[in-house]
């Protein structure tokens, strides 16, 4: 069993060997954070603690089996918001020590990760392209379970970016799928400023872009123009997508990584799933990417992460904490 309450989905799954997905329910409070722009943490957590019982019963009454069947209970024990976290790891500890099985603490990120593995056996070494609502990173995976970060934003998330441009655009949250469908519908460019950083670095950077955006949408505005939001979406789309491909790519060929994984919320953009796809094909390199209903938040990518530490023998006490900025380098799964 594994469930996942670190933002604003209360998700629970029953996922079998960490590839087989018996259920996964997903309850997502997007409605309600709606009306606010973006995710309110205090009304997150009441609205988890609403939900969660009922996904819990509902996760193993999909997946046919009783809860005596089930070997372990992951969580998410972080990153998130830790009111939300919580509510998760509460539930989880609770069924655990019920039925008397094993809980295991999983990171979020080793989740949206693993969310390949579901589709797809992953091959190693391999590099992790990370791109959701609160990061952007690029990890490098000797071997199973093991992450090393070779490059991250040194501001805003690429989700995060989405949200902020949709924004300025007039779009609801969460805007990523809004700015992604008028990218993909428009026919002009408008020239916007791609942040490379130093030559030989992996990070990212997303603020520059983001304010480029809103000047230009303040410019258009006062000049009384209109009808220019779609230009502006391609232009910003262009912009991230040429960045993200190109350094994730750099990160294959400069290491001895023999596969590329895409993940995270942003992995659900078409622009970006096209653009490497099309420049891995053509590079000769082996590309993963989730379908799109594994790359938002779902509690199978924690079933498929908590796995790896459930072969390993290494679980969690029932003292497991809410740890809101876990690293993911610290949640690596100890060599066999
Ligand atoms: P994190 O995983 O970093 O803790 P999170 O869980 O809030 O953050 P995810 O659920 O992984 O984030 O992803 C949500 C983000 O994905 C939002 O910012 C949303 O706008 C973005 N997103 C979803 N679909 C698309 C899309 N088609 N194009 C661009 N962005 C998208
Ligand atoms: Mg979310
Ligand atoms: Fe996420």
């Amino acid at each position: 069993m594994a469930v996942e309450t670190s933002c604003d989905e209360t998700s629970a799954a029953v996922v079998k060997n960490g590839n087989e997905v018996l259920s996964n329910l997903i309850a997502s409070q997007i409605e309600t954070h709606k009306v606010f722009g973006g995710v309110v943490p205090e009304v997150a957590s009441r609205k988890h603690v609403e939900s969660i019982t009922l996904m819990l019963e509902e996760a193993v009454e999909q997946a046919g089996i009783s809860l005596e069947k089930l070997s372990a209970i992951a969580v998410t024990e972080g990153p998130g918001l830790v009111g939300a976290l919580l509510v998760g790891i509460m539930a989880a500890k609770s069924l655990a020590f019920a039925i008397d099985k094993p809980l295991i603490g999983t990171h979020h990120i080793a989740g949206h990760i693993y969310a390949n593995r579901l589709v797809q056996e992953i091959s190693y070494p391999c590099i992790a392209l990370v791109v959701s609502g609160g990061h952007t990173e690029l990890a490098l995976m000797e071997r199973e379970g093991s992450f090393v970060l070779i490059g991250q934003t040194r501001d805003d998330a690429v989700g995060e970016a989405y949200d902020k441009v949709a924004r300025a655009l007039g779009f609801p949250y969460p805007g990523g799928p809004h700015v992604d469908k008028l990218a993909m519908e428009s026919q002009e460019v408008e020239e916007l400023p791609r942040a490379w950083l130093e030559p030989d670095s992996y990070d990212f950077s997303f603020s520059g872009l983001k304010s480029a955006v809103l000047n230009a949408v303040n410019q258009h505005r006062m000049r009384g123009e209109e009808g220019f939001e779609p230009s502006i979406a391609r232009g910003f789309q262009e912009s991230v997508i040429e960045v993200l491909v190109e350094k994730a790519i750099r990160a294959v060929k400069s290491t001895d990584a023999v596969q590329l994984l895409l993940c995270g919320g942003v992995a659900a953009n078409r622009g970006l799933r096209s653009a490497l796809t099309e420049r891995c094909e053509r590079e000769g390199i082996s590309l993963l990417i989730p379908p799109f209903s594994y790359c938002t938040d779902n509690a199978a990518m924690i079933g498929a992460a908590a796995y790896l530490k459930w072969k390993q023998g290494e679980f969690s006490s029932l003292e497991l904490k809410a740890e809101p900025s876990l690293s993911l380098e610290s949640w690596s799964v100890a060599a066999k």
